[in-house]
């Protein structure tokens, strides 16, 4: 398949294009500005869940109950799960998961890890990619898992419609997910494991420390569920719904994905800038030699390199010109 037709079969739903689509995310492809000029028009169809919290709660079992609960619905699904700590785990992550083999066959599930192997931008950036792309796919659901509770697994979890933070019973999780400032993201809790003593516990923990927080419109719910039992399955759907519901009720969620978009730009500007000033000073790129040593022997301050790397970086062929902007380091 040629570059130059992933964007239309992507479209078709053709799902090796999707999967050599996402490939091309994740390193970097010069392709990329191409591929989301074709695609871009043609997403903001599906509905966005990020799932996140620490390694163990059961995220990836909800993933697969939700993937159920989607497909008793007639909903089709794709599943994007996020490692950013490992470049290499290249599609292993999910697929080896048994309980997602159930839906190895079904033509209306899409299930795939990713990691960036060649983004520069890193996961906050290459998600968001990915996600167009299974939107433009044609996919209604897309379902975000991501490993852990860092500074990437947030931003990804939270560049969706809706944030679930899931949490388990056992002491002091609550409060973990509190430290980790994950309580402010969350849309809807899930306690997992209710088929656990101590579920009732963090049920009461996470309301008291919502009690203390700052009170939105949205009151977000927080649902028991257990992946062994199927419990809560229903009801975490249901929340989810109505999250979904407020959203467009309350014009919320056109408000968060047009912010989420201009986030995305500004990002996009500011490290493809920053990457480029980096490389003048660093003197691999004609203009910023010698500002390091004039920095260093005090000869100018830094406010007046920085007004010198910028007006280099502004230069009409600067990284802001580049088409890819990926691969101009
Ligand atoms: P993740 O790391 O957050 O994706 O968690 P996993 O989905 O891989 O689950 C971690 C472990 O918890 C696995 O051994 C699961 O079988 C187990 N687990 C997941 N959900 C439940 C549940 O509802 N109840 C119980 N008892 N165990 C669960």
């Amino acid at each position: 398949m040629r570059a130059s037709e992933v964007g239309a079969r992507v479209l078709s739903g053709d799902r090796r294009a999707v999967a050599r689509a996402i490939s091309m995310v994740e390193d970097g492809s010069t392709d990329l500005p191409r591929l989301s000029e074709e695609l871009y028009p043609r997403t903001g169809r599906a509905q966005t869940v990020g799932l996140t919290g620490a390694p163990g709660v059961g995220k990836s079992s909800l993933a697969e109950q939700l993937v159920r609960a989607a497909r008793a619905r007639d909903r089709t699904v794709a599943v994007l799960a996020i490692d950013p700590t490992s470049p290499f785990t290249g599609g292993a992550l999910l697929g080896d998961r048994l309980r997602m083999q159930a839906h190895a066959t079904d033509p209306g599930v899409f299930i795939r890890s990713m990691a960036t192997r060649g983004h520069l931008g890193g996961m906050a950036l290459a998600a968001p990619e990915a996600l167009r792309i299974l939107d433009a796919s044609g996919k209604d659901l897309i379902i975000v898992e991501t490993v852990g509770v860092g500074q990437a697994e947030v931003e990804v979890a939270t560049a969706t419609d809706s944030t679930l933070v899931v949490v388990q019973p056992g002491w002091g999780d609550a409060v973990q997910a509190s430290k980790a400032g994950i309580l402010e993201i969350a849309d809807v809790f899930v306690v997992n494991k209710a088929d656990r003593e101590g579920a009732d516990d963090a049920v009461r923990d996470l309301r008291n420390m919502l009690r203390m927080g700052p009170k939105g419109e949205w009151e977000p719910p927080i649902v028991r569920t257990s992946t062994l039992t199927g419990d809560g399955i229903d009801e975490l759907w249901e929340a989810v719904e109505k999250h979904r519901d407020f959203g467009e009720r309350s014009g919320e969620l056109a408000r968060r994905r047009r912010s989420r978009t201009l986030e995305e730009v500004q990002s996009m500007v500011a490290f493809r800038l920053g990457r480029r000033a980096a490389a003048l000073l660093r003197g691999e790129r004609d203009g910023g030699e010698g500002l390091a040593d004039d920095l260093a022997a005090r000869r100018i301050d830094p406010y007046r390199a920085a007004e010198i790397l910028l007006s280099e970086v502004m230069a009409p062929d600067g990284a802001a010109t580049s088409p890819a902007g990926e691969t101009d380091a």
